[in-house]
This record gives structure tokens, C-alpha cells and sequence, in this order.
């Protein structure tokens, strides 16, 4: 039995990009004295949930067992002291840098870090190494999200909050099944129709999801068409005359060619490009003109695509054209998969980044991050992204890289390149919570990392919300903070400026950069949280950048002003000219493989594995093949199932079922070798990305099927 209650803290779940609050109760157990987490439940003032929570919020705390937890630092599967692991990693980094220069070493990070874990990873591949060769798994998620709106905007900036999904009229899901991915999300869209009988869901998905069966309209487009769909619905706009001239001519530069681009894509031609019915396409867009307000909301179906980018500036295009940004319940809405993506964005996570959404091509950038930082050194260059970065290693010239908080081998496309290369790599280090996975099995140290529940830090959800994730229990073992590992790794490279007396003390720091040489030229600015006392930061509740002189309380709308981080500072028009995916079916390879995420799993389950219950829901990937198709193939329902495409093969039981279109068949992503043997999508991926974005179509890969 338990005694002395010690109260409730309250952190943020773990998972998803919503970014809900959690209260977890607290008590000090009468055997250890320490304290234990007993039982949680959704914080009712957290305005990202507002006490909701989905099944694997509720079952956080069934997956904090100390069950194959990494409890100690390894070498060569040896158990060693801290101190050797930090040494052996510091001169083995230091060592390949001496002999082949700061492009020979690389990090490979997560959006399973907290902010600070983040900002310090950053500060020391970029500013003390001097290389950009740091990226993260992020880039599978949402990097085109970020270049597209960069490319309209001039800043990364997501322009909605989840306080839009209640006011607004029309809400367009394209390429998500919210559902199941973001369902705290998706359960406020369905308050808000019930509030709101008037307000319409549209969902666009060549499946038919959970997402799909419950909105007003469904359109199963052929899948990679979304372009031409919003191209098309951008000539309607104008065709109808319901553009918003003033916002275009004050407030926007290229609208003409933008148009010019799409004036061809008449709603005959969309519909049969797109392969929907011209009644229900003609309905989706006559909602969109006819809404006051409306909210395009997407995610993976849209980014991961070799012409994701363009995708999302169509959308875009769309809410400039009609005036549908900068006001409530209207935007282009980019949703986070992971927990702190966008803290990542945020401290420069990607190759492509730099801190505080300043640019690593900008010498002025560069500069001013160096001086604050009064780093040795400064990458002059963005590093090698996710996919480029392990060809790089494979290649041999990446000769030592660091995991953090991330397993490549089952995320990456094409596993066999990662294997090779993570194989061939002189030196894989590992920093993580567990002790198995399929990446930790190729490390030749592992680090051991403090998990939820554990550590303290900073995330930011989908609408730009920063809340505290919060350590309540002891970090089990010798496992410490990520921040804490890399900047002992960094003083031991010999590295000063990396000495932090706590957790807030480098969240300080970040938050004054953000403030720092920006003369109102970003809306990234949290300089007025960059006095905080420790104190202070423990307590701080959730709260939305831009938190600075001009919003001490922070912004949930922002744009309000028409005025965007454009040199001109109006928002940009592109002109889009859609592409259908790279990989294409033929006689060897007749059907499309769609993959995504399921209701109960995250990712590749080294953690909702542990709750039984959330095993429940799926206890095995299952392939979903139309009733059609598998007539064609003699495949009958739980049969296993081969699906091999150019890269590698995978084997999963039958599902049969209307839900995929014919010639399409869907897995899920989360089955490993770690938990089935033969159950990896990511073998089958090939490596196509977007060119500007650098993020893996991972929605479109061409398969043969039989019968195993
Ligand atoms: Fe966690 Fe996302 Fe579920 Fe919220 S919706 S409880 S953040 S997994």
C-alpha cells in the first residue's frame, strides 16, 4: 500500500503532436521512499486537450516499466563506467574529425528529444564541429510542411491553433486520418460539429479510414493527385469570382502566375485525373467558396510525396486566394506527427536550419549565431539530409554517427541502405531508453537515456504551444537527460560553452537567441521567457510562440496583421505544376502500397508495445488488399501475404476489405524485425524524395502480391 501523497504534476503526453496535457498523481511508495507515478488522466486546463485523452494517453503510464529498459552505457556490448563512454565517444569523434574534417561525423536526432536536448545537439554538430550533418527523423514527418511554408510565408510558421477547428465552418482532412492519428484533434472537429450542425468535414484519402466514415463527404482520389485537386479548386476560386482581391493585391505577390498554372484544371479535368466524381468534387469546392471560413487539414498523406512541397503550397494558394488565413477558423493547418517536431524546427534540427528559424545560407544568419554562441566555428553550408546522410555513411564518407532517441532501420526508406551503411560505419553510437531495438542491435555504444516521465524539458505541438514535459520519477539506472549526455560529450571534445547548471539554464539560452539581432524579422521570438528563474520554468504553463515585448501572454492567432516574414512582407503565390509520384506501377510491380499509422501503436513500438492493452486493438500487421484484387491473386482472408517491390519483401496476414481502392493495397508501419520478423515496411520503400524538402514519398510504392 501506498502512502504519503505527494499531489499531482502535470507533463504532456509522449506521443503524438497534439501535444496533450497529462496530470499524473503522485505518491511515495513505502518501500523505496521514492516517488511513483500511480495513475494519470487528461489535465483539464491544458488547452491543447482540455481532459481528453485517446487510448494511448490513457495507457502512458503502462509503458514506463523498467523491461528491457537501457540502464547502463555499453561499448561493444561491455558495461562500462560514464566516464569511458563519454571519453571512447568524445576522442573517437574528435579523432575522425582530425583526419577528415567535420563533414565525416553526423547526427542523427528525433522528435522524441525535448527542446533543449535539441538546442544543445544542434549547438554542437553546427557551431563547435562546423558541420550541418545534423538531421532528424522529422524529416520523414513534416519537411515539407516546413519549406512550403517558408516558401509562402518566409518563416516556418503554422498559421492556425486548435481553437480555429471550433470557429470555423468547412474542414477539409486531406491526407490524414486524424482519426487515428490525432484523435484528440479529431474528437474536437466532432464537438465542434455538434455545436455547429452547419460546419462540414470533407476528408480526402484514397482510403476509406475511420477519418473517411465519418465525414460529411469522402473523395477517395487516385493517390498522389492532390495538386491537380487543389490546383483545381484554386481555378474555381477564381472562376467563380470568389477571390479575396483585396488580400491579393495588398497583401500577396504572384497570384497571376499561380493562376496562370492552374487555370487548365477545370473540374472535368480534375475529376478525371483525380478519378472522383465530378458531383462530389463540385461539392467540395462550392463549400469551400461558400464557407466564411475553412481549415485545410493535413499530414503524411500530403508531406511524403517526392513532390510534397508543392502539394502544400497548392493548399496554400487556396486560403491566400480566398482570404482564408490570418483570421479565426481559416488556415492551411500542417499537423506534427511527432511530439516536439516542431520544437526541432524551432532550435534547427534540420540539415537544412539553422537556430531560432534564422538561415544557415544567410552569412549574416551565420554570423549572428555564431557570436552569440562565440563558437570556434560555423558550419558555411546546410549538412546532408535524411536520406542523402545514410548513403553518405554507406559510402564511407560519413565515418561516425549518433542516434539519438530514434530507430533509421525501421523508419528509413530502403532498409537495406541503412543496414549496409550503419554496418559499414566505423563508429555507431546509440543514445536511447531501451535496450532492443533493430537499430540498437548495429551500435557500437549505447548510451542510456532518461525516458517520459523521467526528464524535464520543453515540447511544442502542432499550433506552436510549448508546454513542459516534466520529470516526476527517479531516471532509473545510470540513464540520464539527453542535454545532459551531449554536453558531457561536448566538454570532453574539448568544447566550452557547454556549461548548464540545469535544464531552464539551456532553455534560457535558446530563448534569449530567439530575441537575439531580430528586429521583428521573425515571429520565432521567445525572448520574454529568457529571464525566467528555475523556478519559473518549472512552473510555466503552456503558452504559444511568439512570447515576447509584443506578446507577453503569447499569440494564438497569428498573420492577423497581413503582415509575413517575406522580404516584401507579403505572403507568395506559387505556381504549381502538379507531378504524379515517381514510382510507378508496371507488369513486375502492378499494385500501389500505401502505408500509415494504426490507432494503438507509435511508431516502431519500442513502447505501446509494452501495454497490453494497446496490443489489442492490432495483435499483428495486417495487409489490406481489395476484395478485387485478391480474387485476382487467390488470396483469402488471414492468409500470409508477400508483397515485394524493387527494395525488399515483406509478410503480412490478409485483411479483404473495400476500405483501399483496387490496384492499392495499405500496411502499417510499426512492426519491426524486433516484433515480427518478416512485418517491416520500411524494406520495401525505395529512397525517392522531394527535391526541395528532401522527404521520402512514402506513401507510394510499387509491389508485386501473392499468396506465401
Ligand atoms: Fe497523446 Fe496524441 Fe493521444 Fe493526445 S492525441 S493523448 S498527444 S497520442
Amino acid at each position: 500500500e501506498l502512502r504519503n501523497i505527494a499531489g499531482i504534476k502535470q507533463s504532456t503526453c509522449a506521443y503524438c503532436g497534439v501535444g496533450c496535457g497529462v496530470d499524473i498523481h503522485q505518491q511515495v511508495s513505502p518501500e523505496s521512499t521514492q516517488i511513483e507515478a500511480v495513475s494519470l488522466q487528461g489535465s483539464q486546463d491544458h488547452p491543447a486537450n482540455f481532459g481528453r485523452l485517446c487510448v494511448k494517453g490513457e495507457n502512458l503510464l503502462a509503458t514506463t516499466s523498467l523491461d528491457d529498459r537501457l540502464l547502463y552505457p555499453h561499448i561493444k556490448n561491455e558495461r562500462v563506467q560514464w566516464s569511458q563512454a563519454i571519453e571512447h565517444v568524445a576522442n573517437k569523434f574528435n579523432d575522425i574529425i582530425a583526419e577528415h574534417g567535420p563533414e565525416s561525423v553526423a547526427f542523427y536526432v528525433s522528435g522524441q528529444l525535448l527542446t533543449e536536448d535539441y538546442y544543445l545537439a544542434n549547438k554542437l554538430m553546427k557551431g563547435y564541429i562546423g558541420s550541418g550533418n545534423i538531421e532528424t527523423n522529422s524529416r520523414l514527418c513534416m519537411s515539407s510542411a516546413v519549406a512550403a511554408y517558408k516558401r509562402a510565408f518566409g518563416e516556418d510558421v503554422v498559421p492556425c491553433s486548435y481553437q480555429d477547428l471550433e470557429q470555423t465552418d468547412l474542414i477539409v482532412l486531406v491526407g490524414s486520418n486524424a482519426a487515428w492519428t490525432h484523435p484528440v484533434l479529431f474528437q474536437r472537429m466532432q464537438h465542434a460539429k455538434q455545436i455547429n450542425p452547419d460546419m462540414k468535414l470533407v476528408c480526402i484519402d484514397p482510403r476509406r479510414t475511420q477519418t473517411a466514415a465519418m465525414a460529411d463527404l469522402h473523395l477517395p482520389l487516385k493517390p498522389g493527385t492532390d495538386a491537380v485537386f487543389f490546383n483545381g479548386l484554386l481555378a474555381f476560386i477564381a472562376a467563380a469570382n470568389a477571390c479575396d482581391s483585396h488580400f491579393i493585391q495588398q497583401h500577396s505577390e504572384g497570384f497571376e502566375q499561380a493562376l496562370a498554372s492552374a487555370s487548365s484544371y477545370t473540374p472535368e479535368r480534375v475529376s478525371q485525373i483525380c478519378e472522383l466524381g465530378i458531383e462530389q468534387l463540385l461539392d467540395c469546392y462550392q463549400w469551400f467558396i461558400e464557407s466564411k471560413r475553412a481549415i485545410s487539414f493535413y499530414s503524411m498523406g500530403i508531406n511524403q510525396s517526392s513532390t510534397g512541397v508543392d502539394k502544400c503550397n497548392a493548399i496554400i494558394n487556396c486560403h491566400l486566394a480566398s482570404g482564408k488565413i490570418g483570421r479565426p477558423g481559416c488556415g492551411p493547418f500542417s499537423i506534427t506527427g511527432q511530439p516536439n517536431a516542431m520544437g526541432g524546427r524551432e532550435v534547427g534540427g534540420l540539415a537544412n536550419q539553422l537556430t531560432a528559424h534564422m538561415d544557415i545560407e544567410n552569412p549574416q544568419h551565420r554570423q549572428s549565431v555564431q557570436t552569440f554562441w562565440q563558437s570556434p566555428t560555423m558550419t558555411q553550408q546546410p549538412g546532408l539530409k535524411a536520406v542523402d546522410m545514410f548513403d553518405a555513411i554507406k559510402d564511407n564518407k560519413i565515418k561516425a554517427v549518433w542516434i539519438m532517441a530514434t530507430n533509421p532501420l525501421v523508419s528509413m526508406p530502403n532498409r537495406q541502405v541503412i543496414e549496409d551503411a550503419l554496418d559499414k560505419c566505423e563508429l555507431v553510437v546509440v543514445s536511447d531508453c531501451v535496450a532492443t531495438n533493430d537499430t540498437i542491435s548495429k551500435a557500437d555504444v549505447t548510451l542510456p537515456a532518461a525516458g517520459w516521465l523521467e526528464k524535464d524539458g520543453m515540447v511544442t505541438n502542432s499550433e506552436r504551444l510549448m508546454s513542459r514535459q516534466r520529470g516526476i520519477i527517479a531516471a532509473p539506472g545510470e540513464s540520464k537527460s539527453d542535454w545532459q549526455i551531449i554536453a558531457e560529450v561536448a566538454k570532453a571534445m574539448g568544447f566550452s560553452g557547454f556549461d548548464y547548471a540545469s535544464v531552464a539554464d539551456v532553455f534560457r539560452e535558446y530563448a534569449k537567441l530567439t530575441g537575439y539581432e531580430n528586429n521583428g524579422e521573425r515571429l520565432l521570438d521567445i525572448s520574454a521567457l529568457a529571464q525566467l528563474s528555475d523556478a519559473e520554468y518549472d512552473l510555466l504553463k503552456p503558452v504559444q510562440w511568439p512570447v515576447n515585448a509584443n506578446y507577453p501572454n503569447g499569440c494564438a492567432q497569428v498573420f492577423s496583421d497581413n503582415k509575413f516574414s517575406t522580404p516584401s512582407g507579403k505572403a507568395r503565390f506559387l505556381p504549381i505544376t502538379p507531378q504524379l509520384p515517381q514510382a510507378k506501377i508496371d507488369n513486375d510491380y502492378p499494385f500501389i502500397l500505401n502505408s500509415g499509422r494504426l490507432r494503438d501503436q507509435w511508431h516502431t513500438m519500442t513502447r505501446t508495445s509494452r501495454a497490453d492493452a494497446l496490443n489489442e486493438h492490432s495483435p499483428q500487421p495486417l495487409i489490406h488488399i481489395h476484395p478485387k484484387d485478391a480474387a485476382k491473386q487467390q488470396i483469402k482472408e488471414g492468409d500470409y501475404v508477400e508483397a515485394t517491390s524493387r527494395f525488399g519483401k515483406l509478410i503480412m496476414a490478409a485483411n479483404i476489405t473495400e476500405d483501399v481502392r483496387s490496384g492499392e493495397v495499405f500496411a502499417p508501419i510499426h512492426w519491426s524485425r524486433t516484433f515480427a520478423s518478416h512485418g517491416c515496411v520500411s524494406a520495401l520503400y525505395s529512397s525517392v524524395n522531394d527535391p526541395i524538402s528532401g522527404q521520402p514519398e512514402l506513401k507510394q510504392t510499387p509491389v508485386a502480391i501473392a499468396p506465401k
